[in-house]
């Protein structure tokens, strides 16, 4: 959707350069609202229904219907609005925007235009330790169109309308980002926004968030470069090669001293490359003008409290309420508040176990290394938050060390419903809190040991390092390496 104006760019020094090329990215998302019924129909939504039977007269355009507004997707995009300290507009208005195509019944498609519902707002995330933050322009509503079917076998094309009339929140960014693992990055995090706050099923295989990248280069400090748009990116490994790919493309052309042409590709997984599908339409091409169908949309302050009201603790809000209550680090906290089930997880073990901190380092470090490696969601995990609680408090009150709590942690993800302490007893990994039997050791060790001891006391630091290793050997792990460090300085000083 066309802004009119020419972009303000940030200044970004920061900006990691590709062949001595500045890489600038801005995105146009499509996400596809949860409403039961089309946008301004009372036909089904529903994915994966037999062609053509969830397209009522008005998906059709057929003579005399008119459009009605669907309450739902005005809060979904109300919603959306808040979560990302946006502007709300009290009246925005519906245009229509005139194209051409078999699976456009009307002719053309009902968007916004000059006025969209949401203006401005900001997206933030982490890439790395590193903080980012994305300028929104807007997001406005819009319907989807119908989708033609390639029946190769028969030779045949034919035209599936029950998408069409699919409510579509498009939300647009200034074009902010300076790397493909910036753009993916922002996508993931508005991926989570919209889900988080159920306005989204997220689905990107089903086509329920799709991104349009917007890519172009230019030298350091130089004039803007022309842009080309990689529509329909429907996975976030797709989005980083097809940008990666459209980047060398198009410093390549620049060095060889052609031109970049304004254009809209699209990419292919198959070859990993991005090819053009036509030049670029301008705004004015499409004759957009206020939909007479539909009165502006008129959204009262109380309507917007309202959606405010009912909408649960967002993502930002909670990473602040972690860091607060529970005194972890912005970073932490973020992670933390990756998805909704993710957090409940946190404050359930945290809670458990009345050690947040530790809760925070298990979780984001041995879990989630785990769940990484087998491509488990958090839903998915082995290990209830309960228990994942019992251990951190086994660690905590000394009963096992660190090491042996990652043994015990193991067991557990092999048998979700062993428990800790049983495990515990089963494998011998208590500590040795025994105080007489571990200075007995000590003292056994350092009598067999008298090198690494006269070097420890010539000064050689590193000569303790072998007698702790000694005294845990000789106590077969079970030694808590705190307590024998103590207990070795203060025999040997
Ligand atoms: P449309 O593609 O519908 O004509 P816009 O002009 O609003 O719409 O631009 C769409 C997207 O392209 C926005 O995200 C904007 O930030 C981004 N964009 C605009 N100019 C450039 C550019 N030179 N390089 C990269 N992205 C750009
Ligand atoms: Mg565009």
């Amino acid at each position: 959707m066309a802004t009119m104006q020419e972009p303000i760019l940030l200044d970004r020094p920061d900006a990691p350069l590709v062949g001595g090329y500045e890489v600038i990215i801005g995105f146009e998302t499509h996400a596809q609202l949860s409403t039961q019924s089309k946008i301004f129909s009372r036909a089904s939504t529903a994915f994966g229904a037999e062609p053509n039977t969830q397209a009522c007269a008005v998906d059709l355009a057929l003579p005399g219907t008119l459009p009605v507004m669907n309450q739902g997707a005005v809060e979904r995009a109300i919603a959306f609005g808040l979560a990302v300290n946006s502007h709300i507009a009290e009246k925005s208005v519906f245009a229509r925007k005139n194209y051409f195509y078999p699976d456009l019944p009307k002719g053309y498609q009902i968007s916004q235009f000059e006025i969209p519902v949401v203006q401005g707002g900001t997206v933030e995330f982490f890439l790395g330790e590193k903080k980012m933050s994305v300028r929104l322009v807007r997001a406005h509503l819009e319907e989807d169109a119908g989708k033609s079917l390639h029946e190769d076998f028969i030779g045949q094309s034919g035209i599936d309308l029950n998408r069409a009339g699919t409510p579509l929140l498009e939300i647009v960014t200034e074009p902010d980002m300076r790397s493909s693992a910036e753009a993916v990055a922002y996508a993931k995090e508005l991926h989570k926004i919209v889900t988080w706050i159920g306005i989204c099923d997220g689905n990107m295989q089903e086509g329920s968030f799709r991104c349009d990248a917007n890519v172009s280069v230019r030298k350091p400090g130089g004039k803007l470069g022309t842009r080309r748009e990689i529509k329909n990116l429907n996975s976030f490994k797709f989005m980083q090669q097809a940008i990666d790919y459209e980047v060398r493309w198009q410093i390549e052309q620049i060095e060889d001293g052609h031109q970049i042409q304004q254009a809209t590709v699209l990419f292919n997984p198959d070859t990993g490359e991005t090819r053009a599908m036509r030049t670029k339409e301008d705004a004015a091409d499409y004759r957009y003008f206020p939909d007479p169908d539909l009165p502006p949309l008129c959204i009262a302050r109380e309507w917007v409290e309202k959606v405010r009201g009912e909408m649960a603790e967002l993502p930002r809000a909670m990473a602040a309420r972690f860091e607060t209550d529970y005194g972890l680090s912005e970073y932490d906290a973020t992670q933390l508040t990756q998805s909704l089930a993710l957090s409940a997880y946190f404050e359930a073990a945290a809670q458990a176990c009345a050690q947040p901190k530790l809760a925070s380092n298990w979780i984001t470090g041995e879990l989630a290394r785990r769940l990484n490696a087998q491509d488990l969601s958090i839903d998915q995990a082995p290990v209830q938050a309960t228990t994942l609680a019992a251990l951190i408090s086994r660690i905590s009150d000394g009963t096992i060390s660190n090491n042996a709590a990652r043994q015990v942690m193991d067991a557990l993800w092999e048998d979700s419903s062993a428990s800790v302490d049983a495990v515990i007893e089963a494998k011998g990994l208590k500590q040795m809190n025994d105080s007489g039997a571990l200075e007995k050791i000590v003292d056994d060790v350092l009598a067999a040991n008298a090198k690494n001891v006269a070097e420890f006391r010539g000064g050689n630091e590193k000569a303790l390092n072998g007698l702790v290793g000694q005294i845990m050997k000789a106590s077969k792990g079970k030694a808590n390496p705190q307590q024998v460090n103590d207990l070795l300085r203060a025999k040997l000083i």
